[in-house]
């Protein structure tokens, strides 16, 4: 690791003084005269993996409300925020209806992984499609393609809210084969089951089963079943019902399945 020394320099006398004084070694006083411009470098690291990570925002597992959401086992989610996941390249595919907390999950593990200095990307589904056809469109696909591979997580929101044309279907598709070949983790978040995936990917049944394929090879799947986190204060004035929970995968399916 390259060391800038103008740090050390700085407090060079005074850890010198306290070493002479307390008999140090001198392996301990050069890890303590080189500690400030380590921690130093890595929170630049943190701080360039956060500029361009793309989070809308900020969340962390210490604001989520667990006992609001029982159906979400803690115990896992605490699990994948250990990071072990990213080195594994397995992927996470949260599912729920609006509003149960999967953006947020999301993003705090995303945040975990910005914070470990390692890279991610957060984009939603429309958005890395409508970028993939621009990119497309100004021949430059290999170097685009080549940037959403890279990161150690990738983070695809919102897969399904809004249909997606054949082609930026396809692009989609470009982007879960190549994260899979180099076995790269992706999170993503889906208010679709499964069997409705097909119209995820333009009414492309064959392409959306080799995608799920793909994706559910190594993954984690979190189906939560839950009432919106948005519609609390209303429903406790009485103004809205709870939320309709998804329907689990086709048995026999993709669900659940690991290498
Ligand atoms: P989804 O992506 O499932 O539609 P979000 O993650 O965007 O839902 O959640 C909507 C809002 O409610 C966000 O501001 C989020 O932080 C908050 N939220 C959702 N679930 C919880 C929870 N269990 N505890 C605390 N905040 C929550
Ligand atoms: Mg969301």
């Amino acid at each position: 690791m390259q060391i800038d020394a103008a740090t050390a320099h700085a407090q060079l006398d005074s850890i010198a003084q306290q070493a002479a004084a307390a008999h140090w070694s001198y392996s301990h006083f050069l890890g303590r005269l080189l500690e400030p411009e380590i921690a130093a470098r890595r929170q630049r690291v943190i701080n360039t993996c956060l500029h361009f990570s793309g989070l809308p925002w900020l969340k962390r597992l210490s604001d989520f409300d667990f006992a609001f959401q029982p159906a979400i086992d803690r115990t896992l989610i605490e699990e994948l925020a250990t990071g072990r996941f990213l080195d594994e390249g397995r992927n996470i595919i949260f599912q729920g209806s609006p509003g149960v907390g999967k953006t947020h999950l999301a993003i705090a593990l995303g945040l975990g992984c910005a914070e470990r200095g390692q890279r991610m990307l957060f984009l939603t589904a429309l958005d890395l499609a409508r970028r993939m056809k621009t990119a497309f469109a100004q021949n430059r696909m290999p170097h685009y393609l080549k940037m959403l591979t890279t990161p150690k997580l990738l983070i695809v929101d919102e897969v399904g809210y809004l249909g997606l044309d054949h082609e930026q279907a396809s692009l989609l598709f470009q982007v879960i084969c190549s994260r899979y070949e180099k076995q790269s983790a992706t999170i993503i978040t889906s208010n679709k089951a499964f069997s409705e995936w097909g119209h995820v990917f333009a009414g492309d049944a064959v392409m959306a089963s080799a995608a799920l394929d793909r994706l559910l090879h190594r993954a984690t799947v979190i189906n939560i079943k839950g009432d919106s986190y948005r519609m609390k204060a209303k429903r406790l004035t009485g103004l809205f019902p709870g939320s309709v929970a998804l329907p689990d995968a086709p048995k026999g399916g993709l669900r659940n399945k690991s290498k």
